[in-house]
Order: C-alpha cells, then sequence, then structure tokens
C-alpha cells in the first residue's frame, strides 16, 4: 500500500513538474524546429521527439497499469531481456525495448557489455551486426585478437541534445543510441577510445579507425573524437533520421 501511494505522488509530480527528467535548468524556451536544410554543428545524435498518441477520449492515462509490449523481438543469440515500453510526459520513451547484456557468437563465445543496454529491438539488432560483422574481423586483422566485451553506456538516457534545455531530444532519449568507450580483448587489455584514438598509426588506432568507419556503414550518426570535445572519450553511435527523407548521415 505505501508502495502504490508512493507511485501515486511520483507520478503526480512528474506529471506537473516541468523539470522533471532534466537537469536542473533556466526555464526552457518552446522548442524550434529546424529550417529546412539547416545543417548545425553536429553535437549529439538527435530527432524531433516521436508524436506521442494522444490518450483515449474519457479514458485517462492510469500510471499504475502497465501495458505489456505486444511486439516480440526476434535477436538470435543476444541475451536480453524485454521490457514493457517506456512512456514519459517530455516526449523520451520508446516501445518494443529490450535490454541487452550480451552478444552471442557463432563460435558460442559471447560478446558482454558492462550493463544492460536499453534499446530499441531494432537497434540492437543493428549494434548486434556492427559487432559481429565488423568489431570482431577488425580486432582479428589489426590486433590477432578476439574482443570479448564493449564498453557501453546504458542506451537510454532522457536528456536533451547537449544536455541544453531547449535543445532536440537526443536519439538516446529514444532508444536508438548507444555510446561506446572501449572494447576488451581476449587478454584482458583494454581499446580506449580516449587513449589509442589519438594514435592512428598503431595497431589499437588503426582498429578504432576500423570499426568507427565500419559504423557508418551501419548507423545514420557516428561522432568521434574527430567530431568535437564531447566525443573525445567515446564513439556515439545512432540510427536517428536526418534530412527531408532520412538519408543523410553524419559520420565524424
Ligand atoms: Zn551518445
Amino acid at each position: 500500500m505505501q508502495a502504490l501511494i508512493f507511485l501515486l505522488c511520483f507520478s503526480l509530480f512528474a506529471a506537473f513538474s516541468p523539470a522533471f527528467g532534466k537537469e536542473v535548468s533556466p526555464p526552457a524556451p518552446s522548442s524550434k524546429p529546424l529550417a529546412p536544410g539547416t545543417q548545425d554543428r553536429f553535437v549529439e545524435g538527435v530527432d524531433l521527439p516521436r508524436k506521442k498518441p494522444d490518450a483515449e477520449p474519457g479514458k485517462p492515462a492510469d500510471p499504475m497499469i502497465q501495458r505489456v509490449t505486444e511486439q516480440i523481438c526476434n535477436l538470435p543469440s543476444v541475451t536480453f531481456v524485454q521490457r514493457v515500453p517506456i512512456e514519459t510526459d517530455n516526449g523520451c520513451g520508446f516501445e518494443n525495448v529490450v535490454a541487452v547484456t550480451k552478444v552471442g557468437l557463432k563460435s558460442g563465445d559471447e560478446i558482454s557489455f558492462p550493463g544492460p543496454v536499453m534499446i530499441t529491438c531494432e537497434f540492437a539488432r543493428v549494434v548486434a551486426d556492427w559487432i559481429r560483422q565488423d568489431v570482431l574481423p577488425a580486432a582479428r586483422n589489426e590486433l590477432g585478437m578476439d574482443v570479448t566485451g564493449l564498453l557501453t553506456g546504458p542506451g537510454y538516457q532522457c536528456r536533451r541534445r547537449d544536455n541544453l534545455p531547449d535543445g532536440k531530444l537526443s536519439e538516446h532519449a529514444l532508444g536508438k543510441a548507444v555510446d561506446v568507450s572501449g572494447f576488451r580483448l581476449a587478454n584482458g587489455d583494454v581499446i580506449s577510445v580516449m587513449k589509442d584514438w589519438p594514435e592512428p598509426e598503431t595497431a589499437p588506432g588503426k582498429f578504432l579507425r576500423a570499426v568507427h568507419a565500419a559504423a557508418c556503414k551501419r548507423f545514420t550518426t557516428v561522432l568521434g573524437p574527430d567530431a568535437d570535445p564531447n566525443h573525445e572519450a567515446h564513439f556515439h553511435l545512432d540510427t536517428g533520421c536526418h534530412g527531408k527523407d532520412c538519408t543523410y548521415l553524419i559520420c565524424q
């Protein structure tokens, strides 16, 4: 009962507090759509928030009822848990949520993440393909070794571009982005984006450039240390839509 009351209070707080889910900051001005053809200096994977479906008339949303997803995610040899859709009042959230912990290989080996990565099922498929088809071969080519883990962020984060109050939603807020700061090898060594990217002539530097270039063929946004100082320590990968027909790619 106490938990019920807490949840109810929390939901009310979330519904009426404009600062909920954001960092403490000045009042957010109303968001401005990008002018057609505008290509600002890109900082973070961005996209307009998905339009939320209107609530059914006469049927107020009941936060106590969690809608169980009807979509079933099919990801062969990937270790994940299907989760209920994430819904918020500030545009963050997505359906077909999976929490991925490992990507299995044909050999039976697995490539692990430091913790569950919350992303969409579709995005998880792109990540798994990149790991299996690009990251693993690049590690064997450049380093003569297998990758056993990726150092990633949590995937889903309810935040705006560059954490600005009037920034557009990051693709992280829509479950279509992940950050990768390093790659763990079979011998325990870690190839670090921060430490090894600045050394392009070394094997780790070549490996990082190979996986970055390969990522640009799968994701629509790939930002690394050459993009800006925000990305000196990680690759940001997302599948956001850029341009009118979503064909514009950002690879930096
Ligand atoms: Zn990111």
